[in-house]
């Protein structure tokens, strides 16, 4: 029955969100607990996972199906919470992208994207991913200059 017991722990066997199918981004406990209420973080099982799917209304998701949705998480950013953040510890936001774009120049980017990746960077701490936020602002990036055309 249980699969999840019996596989090999491996990377490419990630659980899958049980709302929209999508393989999760396995995130640690602190990430959990810093998005989550304990006791929400509580009900799913090591390892949890995000679910990246832009739409999808699940935040938190384990290999048993247990889910915790987009409206029960803080702090989510950009695309599950389109006015959400891009970067939250640089505080950078969809509408300074816009901006930088407006002006044909990535100068807010660029400042967090170099922020991001020096050492003591804590975007990966920060997101509700549990990842750098750096390809996210370039995905908005790409997207938003894509839609300007
Ligand atoms: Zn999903």
């Amino acid at each position: 029955m249980n699969k999840a017991f019996c596989k090999e722990p491996d990377q490419s066997d990630r659980p899958l969100c049980p709302a929209c199918g999508a393989e999760g981004l396995p995130v640690s406990e602190a990430t959990l607990l810093a998005h989550l209420d304990a006791a929400d973080a509580d009900t799913l099982a090591e390892p949890a996972a995000w679910c990246d799917t832009d739409n999808c209304p699940v935040a938190y998701f384990d290999a048993l199906e247990r889910s915790v949705p987009v409206a029960r998480a803080r702090g989510v950013h950009w695309p599950k919470d389109p006015a959400g953040a891009l970067c939250a510890c640089h505080g950078l936001t969809c509408d300074d992208v816009d901006s930088d774009l407006a002006e044909g120049e990535p100068t807010r980017v660029r400042r967090v994207i170099e922020a991001a990746a020096a050492p003591d960077a804590c975007c990966a701490a920060r997101s509700a991913d549990g990842r750098s936020c750096v390809a996210r602002v370039q995905r908005f990036w790409v997207r938003r200059k894509a839609a300007r055309g």
